[in-house]
């Protein structure tokens, strides 16, 4: 197979020490790309990276694809960042332009759609060919409107979603979504997968996007729920770590409930007052529970606000007759018009 190569743009400074890493079991040697001409098919061997963007994550991406003998191209808007890569055998690229037509494989790791489309849009031509994967964080809507912005320069297009820190990416805890062009996947797909597990979503670019959201949603109201234990808890002196320690041991004993939430949630039965009260919940049990936590707080001088969105759904499913349906029909509720 051809020789690839793939450029990383952005370059971070939050990097830290990485545990042991898939990556460090294929060390090979590094390779100096130069100007070529892309691999335009089927899978690549080992392509040439390029990466746009030396924040956290492009630095981990980039040192991850380096130490699995790729060769990579880097570029970031502040050049010095670049320096420490050049040193450990990445090439430094000066322009954008420069970085993309010395690889085959593009992956965008800047901060948001905005700063992605800033610096893609004028280098639409020497990306033709090329496979262009943005791993930046962005929503749905801007993932699929980069993905028509690329449609229309006859770009190849993956959308890809990290679910990982920096430290993680190449070790087996490391997993990224991704959703767009399948053949783009198909051509990328061994070197992406040096960075972490790969996960095809699906030829909609806004899906990898939208699974990120959703899995992000559930991190932080759980974080947000850590906040609100830690503050309570603090009013009575307890430390935030002990109180971290205490919501961990908790929410570890519950979590194997999420699995049976979900199975509820797909039968009918859960939204009608037909539901059995051995199953789980109802909505005047939660009611009762959730209004005992907001009182809670308040007496300890806590705000209970995190929590009051979630008192109001109940409230309503009350309040339109189905206080005997399962508390988790919240879900039923979110969808707007
Ligand atoms: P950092 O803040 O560490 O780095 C941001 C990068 O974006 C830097 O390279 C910065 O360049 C560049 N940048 C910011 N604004 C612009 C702009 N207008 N034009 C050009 N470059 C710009 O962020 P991360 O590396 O951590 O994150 C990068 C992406 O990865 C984000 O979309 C983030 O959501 C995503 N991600 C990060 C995770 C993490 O744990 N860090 C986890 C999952 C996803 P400069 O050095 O010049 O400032």
């Amino acid at each position: 197979m051809p020789q690839g190569s793939l450029t990383v743009l952005g370059l971070g400074d939050r990097r830290a020490p990485a545990p042991a890493r898939l990556c460090d079991d294929r060390l090979e040697p590094h390779h100096r790309p130069t100007h070529h001409q892309p691999v335009r098919n089927h899978v690549m061997t080992n392509p040439t990276a390029a990466v746009l963007g030396l924040g956290a994550m492009g630095s981990a991406i980039t040192a991850c694809l380096r130490d699995t003998g790729h060769a990579t191209v880097v570029w970031n808007r502040t050049a010095a960042k670049t320096e420490p890569h050049a040193e450990a055998g990445s090439r430094a690229a000066a322009t954008v332009a420069e970085a993309v037509t010395a690889a085959d494989v593009v992956l965008v790791v800047l901060f948001d759609h905005a700063s992605v489309r800033e610096h893609l849009e004028p280098v639409a031509a020497e990306l033709k060919g090329r496979t262009l994967v943005n791993l930046t964080t962005t929503t749905p809507n801007q993932a699929r409107a980069t993905a028509a912005w690329a449609a229309e320069h006859g770009l190849t297009y993956l959308d890809g979603a990290i679910m990982a820190t920096p430290d993680m990416i190449g070790t087996p805890a490391s997993r990224l979504l991704y959703s767009g062009d399948r053949s783009a996947y198909d051509t990328a797909r061994a070197l992406l997968e040096t960075l972490g597990a790969a996960d095809y979503q699906g030829e909609d670019a806004g899906l990898a996007s939208l699974k990120d959201m959703a899995l992000l949603t559930a991190m932080y109201q759980m974080f947000g729920g850590l906040f609100q234990a830690v503050a309570m808890m603090r009013t009575v002196g307890a430390t935030a770590a002990d109180t971290a320690g205490e919501v961990g041991g908790w929410l570890g004993a519950i979590l194997p409930h999420l699995g049976r939430f979900g199975a509820e949630l797909d039968r009918a039965a859960h939204n009608s007052g037909d539901h059995d009260p051995a199953r789980g919940q109802d909505v005047d049990f939660a009611r009762a529970a959730v209004g005992a936590l907001i009182t809670a707080a308040r007496e300890q001088g806590v705000g209970a606000d995190l929590l009051e969105p979630l008192m109001r759904h109940l409230d309503e499913l009350a309040a339109t007759g189905r206080g005997t349906a399962d508390w988790i029909s919240v879900a039923d509720q979110l969808p707007i018009a």
